[in-house]
């Protein structure tokens, strides 16, 4: 296995060539300046088909490589990118636009954090495990729970965390001892190709780990081409489409939607520290997060002076090129992203809301530039607070009480993450055991998807399953139940034989376990003696 993994070790660019072959262009571009970063072929059907089966051939050995060696390879891949961190950090910057800061801390450190995660639990989280038995009738046997790597794991990721989604969920696919075969975004491929090196450099072997690049139909070639698993991220729309792709073959999915995630701002609240949170949580990745804050409701008392707060906060935003190391907030991924952004706030305006501060495009940076916009006086029917927005806007919403809150929270199909605010503690924790979404934060927002010991997935049409943390890395497995019973040469009790007798005996030994009262419990166990002494077929 380490001749493998020596020979396959090197630059991403050579299996990359090989995979695209005359087929359509995807061209990379900075959404600051619009300049062309790279031009790469898309991977056809049956390179794709192609990548998959090499994967299934280099698996085997990569599972039986040893759970102990690939946390090896982990640890080494964490060395090499944190050496690396400034320099993928930019990468990230130049290809999907945040500012590099948020590079560093929302992508480099997620990243380095999964890898301290499972190179810490890893080892206790996939190794065997004993299942003791409660049954005296099973007593004789031992179980064990053995998790056993899928396979080959298809790995779909979006434009917008293009380098911490699919690294945290290729990593944790690689230790649990599967091959990945990844379809970044057609937006951020250069990104992914930086994770292939990373890996590769670290000694995963090239077909453990591939990179397949192209748009929609690449995806959906994925979806239909022989892997085990798919762990898809992205949008409810796409979602909905490899759900019914992956239903026809009963492949097993993960699916990370897209949300409206809900911030209710309670009337304890601390306006100041909430309003800062509303203000990074919506505008953080220029809002275009899948946990950003897309809808605020407010406590009446707090409402005028929360909007008031917000609106001046934005104002000191500054924004531009992400490279720059001063700006707030960058440009958006395209100009059709910043169209929906600009049509939900068209929405609301001539539906009644005020604009405190944006509302509009800043063309004199560049296409894909929107002003942080803050709005007040929007009402629930809004598309601005139905529909996924994904971008910088925080519409501020006044509410009566917090059952009114949570009502409102809960009204939406999406079920990503909420945040609840609030100096009362206990408050908070009885309002999140109401809301209907995967993750709540008490007083903080966003930042769930950076504690790798989080669960990260939605409820409703926010997804199926999870990643990260423990159930993220269980998704990555298939559980075998091992029985093996201590004693090989007896019969057990239950084999055919039947009579009146074993009948009673039988009884006796349900009473022994199940009856109310020692004392039924003891003549239960007088009569079941006898089945010890059955004779069977
Ligand atoms: P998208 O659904 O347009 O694309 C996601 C990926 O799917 C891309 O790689 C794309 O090429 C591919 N794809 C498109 N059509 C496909 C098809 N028919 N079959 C297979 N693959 C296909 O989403 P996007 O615009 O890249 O990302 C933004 C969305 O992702 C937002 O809705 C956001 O909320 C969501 N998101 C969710 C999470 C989460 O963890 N829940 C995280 C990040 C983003």
């Amino acid at each position: 296995m380490e001749d493998i993994a020596r020979s396959h070790s090197g630059d991403y660019d050579l299996p990359m060539q090989e995979l695209q072959v005359g087929t359509k262009k995807l061209v990379s571009m900075n959404p600051a300046t619009g300049e062309v970063l790279r031009e790469i072929d898309c991977a056809g059907e049956s390179e794709i088909d192609a990548a998959v089966s090499r994967a299934r051939m280099a698996q085997r050995a990569w599972a039986d490589f040893g759970l102990r060696r690939r946390i090896s390879i982990v640890r080494e891949f964490q060395r090499k990118l944190y050496e690396r961190k400034a320099e993928i950090a930019e990468a990230i910057t130049r290809e999907a636009g945040k500012p590099v800061a948020e590079s560093l801390v929302t992508e480099v450190l997620v990243v380095l954090d999964a890898a301290r995660f499972l190179i810490d639990n890893a080892w206790g989280l996939l190794r065997d495990e004993p299942v003791p038995h409660g049954n005296l009738v099973t007593k004789l046997k031992s179980g064990w729970l053995v998790r056993e790597p899928h396979g080959v794991i298809g790995i779909i990721s979006p434009w917008n965390y293009p380098f911490s989604i699919p690294a945290t969920e290729t990593l944790a696919a690689l230790v649990a001892g599967n091959a990945v075969v990844l379809k970044p975004s057609e937006l951020t491929p250069l990104v992914a190709m930086e994770l292939a090196n990373l890996l590769h450099a670290a000694g995963v072997p090239q077909d453990v780990f591939q990179v397949v690049t192209g748009e929609g139909p690449a995806g959906a070639a994925l979806v239909r081409s022989p892997i085990d698993k798919l762990v898809f991220t992205g949008s409810v729309t796409t979602g909905k489409r490899i759900a019914a792709a992956a239903a026809e073959r009963l492949l097993p999915v993960v699916l990370e939607l897209g949300g409206k995630d809900p911030m209710l701002v309670l009337g304890d609240a601390d306006v100041d520290v909430a309003s800062s949170a509303a203000v990074w949580g919506a505008f953080v990745n220029a809002g275009q997060a899948c946990l950003s804050v897309e809808r605020c409701y407010v406590h009446r008392s707090l409402y005028e002076k929360f909007g008031k707060t917000c609106a001046e906060k934005t104002k000191k935003l500054r924004v531009g090129n992400g490279m720059d190391p001063h700006t707030d907030v960058g440009p958006m991924i395209q100009e059709r992203q910043v169209r929906i952004v600009e049509a939900h706030v068209e929405d609301a305006k001539t539906r009644g809301a005020r604009v405190l501060t944006g509302g509009r495009r800043l063309l004199e940076l560049g296409a894909n530039f929107y002003a942080p916009t803050v709005l007040a006086d929007v009402t629930q029917d809004m598309r601005i607070m139905r529909e996924e927005t994904f971008g910088p806007v925080l519409p501020v919403m006044a509410c009566a009480d917090d059952d009114e809150a949570v009502r409102l929270a809960n009204d939406s199909e999406y079920g990503l993450a909420a945040s609840i605010w609030t100096r009362d503690k206990e408050r908070g924790r009885r309002l999140a055991g109401k809301i209907h979404a995967g993750t709540v934060m008490v007083n903080d927002v966003v930042s769930c998807f950076g504690i790798s010991e989080a669960p990260h997935g939605g409820v409703k049409a926010s997804g199926v399953g999870q990643t990260h943390g423990r159930f993220g890395l269980d998704e990555m497995v298939r559980v075998k139940y091992l029985d093996m019973d201590r004693v090989p040469g007896m019969k057990k009790v239950w084999w055919h034989g039947y009579g009146e007798s074993f009948r009673r005996q039988m009884e006796g030994f349900l009473d022994m376990q199940f009856a109310r009262g020692m004392g039924a419990r003891m003549r239960g166990a007088l009569r079941a003696a006898g089945v010890l002494r059955r004779k069977q077929l």
